[in-house]
């Protein structure tokens, strides 16, 4: 292990130095695409203009060794996940409505009880196709003092990023390049930054699932998209890389849309789009046959505002296009299910016989997890005399160690967890039955003292669309993602990639969450120490 000193970094900078790596930092950006929708849009549906992401100046260190197991782990992961999306048995067990996290959370069990339905029709497609993202904090509280790499989540939907985090790589070499960084580090060199080709890593995903589907004629693939969606850059080059790569046409759709644009033929579920022709045009609209539909919306409740909008994410499930996710897919990637897998030989039903070894290296990178309405846990944390009576052993513990925990529910996109001192008081608004939705799990403690030169474009935070170009100074904790993708069926995994690129997202330690469309985070890369 490296003996890097993480409370040295970032290195010193004059403000003049700042100044011009920020103007080559926001440019470098701008130019390649390295950008968001302006928070207040322009007329719709032409946008006119594009702000550059909330960018890091620096690259953040990351010791070599522990990058690596990240990247060798992502095979291992994907094969898990491809096995807990296939195991409807395990998914009944911990997100359905009977006895799982979907009895108590109403988007779960919606979810959860179309999928039942589907797949007592008979399920058209017995293909899935998983884009993950699985995330990371390095972590200072292991036995030996040393650094641990320990999971924050694994994402099985709308895993955001990828094109992004490439473009912010490359900006970071660029300015490597350009200024030598001033010379004010010796481990800013060009070998130190990893290669980051996540744009043609994710697409292959996409096009090798349109190949599976083998479809007669022409098809294209849907991208299922949120309306106002300000992130739309990260998912265009998606689209530009299967159109120029693998010469694939993207359609892109909201919910609402799909509601009168989609149809599924009885017979051979076969899924068409027909959209809508331009004013004044003579040709009758042509309907599209689609080969792999990709969700970047429908991950969260308010993407369903009407019972109507879940039929529309019903329809697509029922058709033979392979979905990236399927539901199934989609509650697999739920906090429940990292927390079950946590239990005591949980994960080894997975891993058994000569895979042993990988049930053993995941959890190495796992934090303690329970549930808040386990009745008895096997750990031995002090539960102490506030164990109030009739409450489960697994909310007393939670109360009892607060301040090490953080509360999560089965909600991705950030914002929806519950920290430290919060956790007391919250669990006093939980019911028995609420209880079944929430896991506690250990919080993960980054070196401190780590900082950061975080940029913000004029306006992003919040919207307010009047606030100058700033470069901050920041203590920061930064997260690593590292993309995978597999596509995969009940019987055997067709074909998986544990090492198609990363994400490094930097958040100021000030903010317990870090979303960066949110604005409380900025897009980073690595430098590896
Ligand atoms: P979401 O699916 O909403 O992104 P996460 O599990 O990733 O949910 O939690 C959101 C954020 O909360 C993370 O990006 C991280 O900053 C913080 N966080 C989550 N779990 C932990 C943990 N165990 N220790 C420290 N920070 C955590
Ligand atoms: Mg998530
Ligand atoms: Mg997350």
């Amino acid at each position: 292990m490296s003996s890097f000193n993480f409370s040295q970094w970032p290195p010193a900078l004059s403000d003049a130095q700042l100044e011009s790596l920020t103007h080559h930092a926001a440019t470098y950006a701008l130019s390649h695409g390295l950008t968001y929708l302006p928070p207040i849009p322009t007329q719709p549906p032409v946008p006119s203009s594009a702000i550059h992401a909330p960018i890091s100046l620096l690259p953040a260190p990351v010791p070599r060794s522990l990058f690596e197991r990240a990247q060798s782990l992502q095979s291992v992961y994907n094969t898990l996940y491809a096995r807990i999306a296939t195991n409807d048995e395990f998914l009944d067990r911990e997100m359905g409505a009977e006895v799982g996290a979907g009895k108590a959370d109403e988007f779960v069990r919606t979810l959860w009880q179309g999928w039942k339905e589907i797949r007592e029709e008979g399920i058209a497609q017995p293909l899935h196709l998983g884009l993950f993202r699985s995330d990371y904090l390095l972590h200072t509280g292991g036995e030996d003092g040393g650094l641990g790499l320990k999971q924050v989540e694994f994402n099985t939907i709308s895993s955001s990023f990828g094109p992004l985090s490439e473009r912010a790589a490359a900006m970071h070499r660029y300015l490597h390049a350009l200024t030598d960084y001033y010379g004010v580090s010796p481990d800013l060199r060009p070998e130190n930054f990893p290669p980051n080709n996540t744009t043609s890593g994710l697409a292959n995903g996409l096009a090798e699932a349109h190949k599976a589907y083998n479809a007669k004629g022409n098809a294209s693939i849907l991208f299922v998209v949120q309306p106002n969606e300000r992130n739309v850059f990260d998912q265009r080059w998606l689209e530009y890389e299967l159109l120029e790569k693998h010469s694939i046409r993207v359609v892109r759709q909201t919910f609402d849309e799909l509601a009168s644009s989609a149809t599924l033929n009885p017979e051979s579920r076969v899924l068409q789009i027909t959209l809508p022709t331009p004013p004044g045009s003579s040709s009758s609209p042509s309907p599209i046959e689609i080969s792999t539909i990709y969700f970047r919306a429908g991950y969260v409740p308010t993407d369903f505002p009407t019972p109507a909008h879940y039929t529309t994410r019903f329809l697509l499930e029922r058709s033979r296009a392979i979905k990236c996710p399927t539901i199934p897919l989609q509650l697999a990637g739920g906090k429940k299910v990292q927390e079950a897998l946590s239990q005591p030989g949980a994960v080894e039903k997975f891993f058994g016989g000569p895979e042993a070894e990988h049930a053993k290296e995941l959890r190495e990178t796992w934090m303690r997890m329970w549930a808040l309405d386990a009745p008895n846990t096997p750990l031995s944390l002090p539960a102490e005399a506030d164990h109030k009576s009739g409450e489960p052993l697994g909310t007393a513990l939670a109360r009892a160690n607060a301040m090490s925990l953080v509360l999560k529910p089965q909600r991705e996109g950030g914002g929806n967890n519950i920290y430290k001192s919060d956790i007391p008081q919250f669990l006093e608004t939980l019911s028995p039955q609420d209880r079944q939705a929430w896991i506690a799990m250990e919080l993960i403690v980054p070196p401190a003292g780590v900082g950061g030169y975080l940029v913000r474009a004029g306006g992003m935070n919040g919207g307010a669309g009047a606030l100058p170009e700033k470069t901050v100074r920041s203590e920061t904790i930064s997260e690593l993602g590292i993309f995978g993708w597999a596509l995969f069926g009940k019987e055997k995994v067709v074909e998986e990639q544990g090492n198609v690129g990363w994400l490094m997202r930097t958040k100021g330690v000030e903010s317990n969450e870090g979303g960066v469309a949110a604005g409380f985070s900025v897009l980073d890369s690595v430098v590896l120490v």
